[in-house]
């Protein structure tokens, strides 16, 4: 089942418009190739094009970032835009953003509320380009969950700040080109008021980026450590003291960044062919005929109605030019569970072969490599128990989680 919102004449103009820009600029073959179902087609289409190539393409043209303003590369447009740009993508199975995720869902909305005019120019449309790549510097190994309470400092040294600390978890440090950056920068004051925001040149001098193995074998996250790292006074975004309500803009973002990517199935260039993702599921399924598989299955399917139904209803708002209320912080929550114990019946299904497969079976080495990966999903972009904690207090309206250090000087504080 695939719901969809019939478009009104003004979303219909919209949708040709963007449909026939892609179709001028994409690379010969790839449209007809879709329109056919013909995959050896598409791939040859595919193999003239590389990601930096379509990010520079959709970068320049406003539609990679429809609600940013014209002057900074946007088209000063509405939400409905941008989820009719999700839809046509996914459909020519093409990203929004590419590697630069964070750059155009995080850092951009962060600089375009807060920063000056000057990093507005410096630095929004060689986001959108893909130019400079960036990533989030705001995970301690103390400090995740209770954000606020991070210890990296920056002390200011003339016209410069510097930076000593450690951060972790950082996706994809190893490529960026620049750091949002969350710092210390008044240890007497308490833990939300003594925070600074930065863009940090991830070349600086005192940078240091490790890149973390994980279980799957792949390095998507970093270690990075910084010693007397020197910070332009001028990449200070906001006020001094100003961080937190910076870093709750990029939090914000990273919420509906996450919640779009529920929407869209594609998060490469030609990446992934446009199957229903319920039939791939279905396929790596060998025991079908085994009652109790049956009744699991029947089970994960009536789940994965509720998700589209609720991303539907999100997307219904989006549509009429609201925000989505609760819908992105519940489908966040159902869809990291969901998604671990799908997993989970998958590698169980499969038996031996999950754990132990034969060189080139890449099957089974995805369906490892799946579950293995899922376990990140009730963890990155804000824990579920913590998005619990979220729902309880601002929709059930349940008293808020006591906080005994919230009015405590930072340095006050007990920290490991
Ligand atoms: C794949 C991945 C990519 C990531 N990328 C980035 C990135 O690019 N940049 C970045 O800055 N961060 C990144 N993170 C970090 C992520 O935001 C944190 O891991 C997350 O916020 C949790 O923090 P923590 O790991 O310190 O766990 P903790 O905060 O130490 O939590 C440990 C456990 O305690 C629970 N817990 C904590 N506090 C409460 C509470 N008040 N009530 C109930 N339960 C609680 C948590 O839910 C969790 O189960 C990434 C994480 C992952 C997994």
């Amino acid at each position: 089942m695939k719901l969809r919102l019939e478009d009104s004449p003004e979303h219909a103009e919209f949708r040709s418009e963007f449909i026939e820009w892609l179709k001028k600029v994409l690379p010969q073959g790839w449209t007809e190739a879709l329109a056919e179902g013909d995959e050896e087609k598409f791939v040859a289409a595919r193999k003239q094009w590389d990601v930096l190539t379509w990010m520079r393409i959709i970068g320049e043209s406003g539609y990679a970032a429809p609600l940013w303003p014209k002057e900074y590369g946007g088209l000063s447009g509405y939400t409905w835009m941008q989820q009719i740009i999700r839809e046509e993508l996914g459909n020519h199975r093409l990203p929004l953003a590419g590697i630069n995720l964070l750059g155009v869902g995080l850092a951009g909305p962060t600089i375009i509320d807060h920063g000056t005019e000057a990093q507005k120019e410096r630095y929004l449309k060689k986001i959108l380009t893909g130019e400079e790549i960036w990533c989030q510097l705001f995970s301690e190994p103390t400090s995740g969950s209770d954000l606020a309470s991070v210890g990296t400092k920056a002390i200011k040294d003339g016209d410069e700040w510097v930076v000593n600390g450690q951060k972790v978890w950082t996706t994809i440090a190893q490529f960026a080109k620049f750091g949002m950056l969350l710092a210390r920068t008044d240890p007497d004051k308490p833990k939300h008021d003594g925070l600074s925001y930065f863009i940090l040149d991830m070349k600086s001098p005192g940078v240091e980026v490790r890149p973390l193995k994980q279980m799957t074998g792949s390095s998507e996250f970093n270690e990075v450590f910084f010693t007397d790292v020197r910070i332009p006074a001028e990449n200070l975004v906001g006020d001094v003291g100003d961080g937190w309500r910076c870093a709750r803009t990029t939090l914000m973002n990273e919420r509906t960044t996450l919640a779009g990517l529920s929407i869209d199935e594609t998060t490469f260039v030609g990446g992934s062919a446009k199957k229903d993702p319920w039939q791939v599921f279905v396929d790596l399924i060998p025991n079908k005929k085994d009652s109790l598989a049956r009744q699991q299955m029947a089970q994960f399917y009536i789940e994965s109605m509720v998700k589209e139904i609720t991303a539907f209803r999100a997307n219904v708002k989006r549509m009429k030019g609201e925000t989505p209320g609760p819908e992105g912080g519940v489908n966040k929550v159902f869809n990291a569970e969901y998604n671990q114990r799908k997993s989970i019946f998958t590698v169980d299904a499969n038996g031996l072969r999950s754990v132990a497969w034969t060189k080139n079976d890449k099957t089974a080495e995805a369906i490892s490599s799946r579950f293995l990966r899922a376990r990140a999903n009730t963890i990155e972009g804000g824990t579920s128990e913590i998005l619990r904690n979220q729902m309880a207090e601002r929709i059930l309206g349940l008293p808020r989680e006591i906080e005994v250090d919230k009015d405590v000087p930072f340095k006050d504080i007990k920290r490991q």
